[in-house]
């Protein structure tokens, strides 16, 4: 756990036991709310946090999604159950989801395949009653004169959020801005089925008119500086976008495979990813392969 802003400490879910890869956020006050719960295999790690921070079974008020991908969400019906008082603010597009998993779950797993799905494992569903649906701009009071701004963020999903934590000058931007993990460089993060490219560059530049101090992103923890960072995740996602493009210009239907092969020449992980490490961890999890999927469904789309 580490303070990252005012009364905002991050919390590492530690996916699959790792560190480093998706972070949860805590955002104390009178009504404590937790940014993300993480993976459903993390929820012990993520409920110990809380306690360990003196956050009891009544005490936690909010649990915030920036979106309804299970790495971020999974762990949101588990911690229902043991923070009974807390209620969960999702984007409209995300309720069902929430209160019927199986479709959510059953795409993820399709997506992920049988060797990765165990990894982030599935979602208990949440009770109707419990869930609050945030629109554009809702507002969640933590505390007196406090309160965390919803900013609807699509591109990487379209039920994507990001949470402006004003008083704080920092923005949670879960995967709006792409991922950093530690020890190496930024690279968007753009999976199927909703990609939206354009979407995704103007969510950006959404969060950069916010003119926040710090932007935080669920993989994994500060940006070094929200305005050059915010413009290269901006750069970074033309780029790839217009490399999606070349793979299919002679008229061939968009492919993955192609478009994986296009991107590693235009924007080579060794550039952008950098470390070793961190290469092949991108590469075990598969998230350059979920880009050029993503990429794909978008073309599908829109040529
Ligand atoms: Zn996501």
């Amino acid at each position: 756990m580490s303070r990252i802003a005012d009364d905002v400490v991050l919390i590492d879910t530690l996916l699959g036991g790792e560190e480093g890869i998706t972070a949860a956020f805590l955002v104390a006050g009178e009504n404590p709310a937790l940014v993300d719960p993480g993976a459903e295999t993390s929820a012990d790690t993520t409920a110990a946090a809380l306690e360990a921070r003196g956050v009891g079974a009544d005490d936690l008020a909010w649990i915030v999604l920036t979106h309804i991908h299970l790495d971020h969400c999974g762990a949101t019906g588990d911690l229902a159950a043991r923070f009974p008082r807390a209620k969960i603010v999702v984007h409209p597009r995300g309720v069902r989801h929430l209160i019927e998993p199986a479709r959510l779950v059953t795409g993820t797993a399709a997506v992920h395949g049988p060797a990765l799905a165990p990894l982030y494992g599935g979602l208990d569903p949440v009770p109707e009653h419990r869930i609050v649906q945030a629109p554009d701009d809702h507002r969640v009071v933590v505390g007196p004169g406090r309160e965390l701004q919803m900013v609807e963020t699509p591109g990487h999903a379209r039920h994507h959020h990001s949470i402006f934590v004003e008083y704080a000058g920092l923005v949670i931007a879960g995967d709006a801005a792409g991922a950093r993990m530690p020890g190496s460089g930024q690279h968007p993060v753009l999976p199927p089925p909703e990609t939206d490219v354009d979407a995704a560059r103007a969510s950006v530049t959404r969060l950069a008119a916010l003119g926040p101090e710090k932007v935080a992103v669920s993989h994994f923890g500060l940006l070094d500086d929200p305005e050059e960072d915010l413009a290269r995740a901006d750069e970074q996602i033309a780029t790839i976008a217009e490399a999606a493009r070349r793979s299919a210009a002679d008229g061939a239907d968009p492919d993955a495979r192609a478009i994986a092969d296009e991107m590693q020449r235009t924007l080579p992980l060794e550039e952008t990813v950098g470390d070793p490490e961190m290469i092949a961890r991108w590469r075990r999890l598969e998230w350059r392969d979920h880009c050029a999927l993503g990429l794909e469904t978008w073309l599908s789309r829109t040529r």
